[in-house]
């Protein structure tokens, strides 16, 4: 048994179908992202697990006790917004302690817990500021706080970190990873950043058009792809159809196979390349993109209409190839990946 599980869960606004036959099953302490693109119904499944919106099919379970039918405030569950959502006009220590107000907790031990949520989220010193007078990133560490000083069962983030800038953004996603280790949360984050799932995550889920199209560890859902569209929305795999595939790879498949550019080899014009890759296949630089630490290469191969890209660390610019370099290309066939 998971210790959150959700089963069949499906929504719909009128005709306009969100998700629908959703099941995820989540263990004690782990961290799952749910992973899609803008509108694939993300945060409707978010905040039907934490009770803020209606379902209309489907059970929710938390250590085996069902806790569909339950308030919002009676299911243990702590949530954090993109927007916030903090009270304008009260102070760090003021948001913070608000929940515990209501819950009705005696005077020291609220005090007590609102200092430890403020250690757990680096604010020390700031109790006091009212939270107009704190930056984008300091207002998610208090959003933060106050969702975790109530002791949630589940943690539940909802693109905590899209409004923040990119280094703010680095920044809290080690520390949200750090807090929630340490405090072995279980908790599910929604992003829509593939590399924020990838970084973060003991499993992704990935969704797209309302249902899981795949789940997995980081790794296993960015090396072998389901389908076509996993393989392009984590990385920027080579596609290659059928009579390509043969044409190139003397492959016979029956989808379409998926080839990441970084598992590409690329042999100089003058250097002997890797034995264990075999055959080489001739290509010509067409050009290539700065990526920042990675120069991506598009390359025209020989024989085959299909250009590909080829990745490989900006290691000087006195190895940078120019366009129309002669070259050849190895692939490694265990990371050739058929797709549907
Ligand atoms: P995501 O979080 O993946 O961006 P959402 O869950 O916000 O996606 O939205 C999924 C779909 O549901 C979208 O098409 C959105 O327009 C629709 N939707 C979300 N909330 C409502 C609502 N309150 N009323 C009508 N449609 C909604």
């Amino acid at each position: 048994m998971g210790f959150l599980e959700v089963s069949g869960l499906a929504k719909s606004y009128g005709q306009t179908r969100v998700f629908s036959n959703i099941n995820l099953n989540i263990k004690e302490g782990e961290l799952v992202t749910l992973l899609g693109p803008s509108g694939c119904g993300k945060s409707t499944l978010l905040r039907c697990i934490a009770g803020l919106t209606d379902l209309d099919q489907g059970s929710i379970s938390v250590l085996g006790q069902d806790i569909t039918s339950l308030v919002p405030q009676k299911r243990g569950i702590g949530m954090v917004f993109q927007s916030y959502a903090l009270f304008p006009n009260l102070t760090v220590a003021g948001n913070i302690a608000f929940g515990l107000k209501m819950q009705g907790l005696p005077a020291q031990e609220c005090e007590q817990r609102v200092a430890d949520a403020v250690a757990l989220v680096e604010l020390q010193g700031q109790e006091n500021k009212p939270v107009q007078q704190l930056s984008g990133g300091q207002r998610q560490r208090v959003a933060l706080a106050r969702a975790l000083v109530v002791r949630p069962r589940i943690l539940l983030l909802d693109e905590p970190l899209s409004a923040l800038d990119a280094r703010i953004r680095k920044n809290l996603q080690e520390e949200i990873r750090r807090i929630q280790l340490q405090l072995k949360l279980t908790t599910i984050f929604v992003t829509h950043d593939q590399e924020e799932a990838m970084l973060l995550s003991d499993r992704i889920f990935l969704m797209h058009g309302g249902h899981i199209v795949q789940h997995g560890s980081a790794e296993s859902v960015y090396t072998r792809p389901a389908s076509a569209f996993v393989a392009g929305f984590m990385g920027s795999y080579n596609l290659l159809g059928v009579s390509q595939s043969r044409a190139l790879l003397g492959l016979e498949i029956k989808g379409q196979l998926a080839i990441r550019p970084e598992s590409i080899y690329l042999v100089r014009s003058g250097q002997l390349g890797l034995p264990e890759l075999g055959q080489q296949y001739p290509a010509t630089v067409r050009h290539h993109q700065l990526l920042g630490n990675v120069i991506r290469y598009h390359l025209d191969v020989e024989g085959s209409s299909e250009r590909l890209m080829v990745d490989e660390l900006n290691r000087s610019s006195a190895y940078l190839l120019p366009a129309g370099a002669a070259v050849s290309l190895q692939f490694n066939r265990q990371e050739l990946q058929e797709v549907q």
